[in-house]
């Protein structure tokens, strides 16, 4: 079994607790771990899989919850580290509109340190871009760009996921859509929600974009469509692949949920090679990701909310 590198940010969301209130009037808020790629590392470790977080987090109370988080759930965190300033914080909560208030405080995950030793690890195993904040510079897009390369001359496998969020980027859409175009180039896997899949390749029809990415060098697409499931790309399949029907409660972390049971899968192969080729085998990889994503959305929270492996086996 290969092992999941996951890249990006791990942070603290704090939930407002009545949905329906915006930010000025919210009073009480719930503390949360958060961060798409500690999700994923999270969902490939209660899999039974083997993942790594690497980031930075702040040498504060909420950094030490936040790492203790992850090792519960399996996750190694040797290779993430701590900054002599405060862990980066989320406030959320959802207005009556359903629209979400969002209050961005950035703080340790923008001071990761590129370590050139971690490059040796990555030979033959697999690595997963998805921080939403990793764009935004600071030490964290420095460190992503040199394991992109890293990556590339170790025959690793890379995973991309833009994880963009209107709230950082509606002001500078170019920008966000130039960086992350190297990382799209060299992807064998990029996971994009409708609105990323359409915003990056400036196609709203999903299978032109789909030919647009795989023109730009992207191997294997995944859009995601929540309870619609997924629709994926590669060479011979073009599919959109159902889920299954779940009352949903809260759908964050699905997205993260899918994607690490989907490397989870491709990380018990015995060669990366079968998933580019097998299209049936892809098919059912992605009808199982479905499943965890969808499990995912039938309790409150990401972390909790990830599937088992015997969840998964009964959906
Ligand atoms: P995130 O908000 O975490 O970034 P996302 O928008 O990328 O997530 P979704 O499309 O919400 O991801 O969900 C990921 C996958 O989970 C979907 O492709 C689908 O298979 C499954 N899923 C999500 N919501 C539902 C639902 N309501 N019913 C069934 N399956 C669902």
């Amino acid at each position: 079994m290969t092992r999941v590198f996951c890249v990006g940010e791990l942070l603290i969301d704090f939930v407002a607790e009545h949905q329906g209130s915006d930010l000025s009037k919210a009073t009480t808020f719930t503390k949360k771990a958060g961060g798409a790629p500690a999700n994923v590392a999270c969902a490939v470790a209660k899999l039974g899989g083997k993942s790594n977080f690497i980031g930075c987090i702040g040498n504060d109370p909420f950094g030490t919850f936040l790492l203790d988080v992850l090792k519960k759930e399996g996750v190694d965190v040797s290779l993430s580290q701590r900054a002599k300033t405060f862990t980066t914080l989320a406030f959320v909560s959802i207005g009556e509109d359903g629209e979400r208030d969002f209050v961005f405080s950035r703080g340790a995950d923008k001071k990761l340190k590129y370590d050139p030793a971690i490059k040796k690890l990555f030979d033959r195993n697999m690595v997963h871009f998805g921080a939403a904040t990793a764009l935004l510079g600071g030490g964290l897009e420095e460190a992503y760009s040199h394991y992109l390369f890293d990556a590339l001359t170790k025959e690793t496998f890379i995973s991309f996921d833009p994880n963009y969020r209107a709230d950082l980027w509606r002001e500078n859409e170019a920008e966000f859509i130039k960086k992350c175009m190297p990382f799209i180039e060299k992807s064998h896997l990029c996971k994009f929600s409708l609105e990323e899949a359409q915003l990056l390749s400036g196609k709203e029809d999903l299978n032109e974009a789909c030919v647009y990415f795989h023109e730009m060098g992207a191997k294997i697409i995944t859009v995601t469509l929540g309870k619609e499931g997924t629709y994926v790309s590669t060479e011979g399949l073009r599919a959109t692949v159902p889920s299954v029907k779940v009352s949903p409660v809260d759908t964050t972390g699905a997205g993260d949920a899918f994607i690490g049971c989907l490397l989870h899968q491709i990380s018990e192969l015995a060669n990366f090679q079968s998933v580019f080729e097998d299209r049936e085998l892809l098919r059912s990889m992605v009808l199982k990701a479905n499943k965890a994503g969808a499990i995912t959305t039938t309790k409150y929270g990401a972390i909790v909310a990830l599937p088992t492996p015997e969840q998964l086996e009964t959906a």
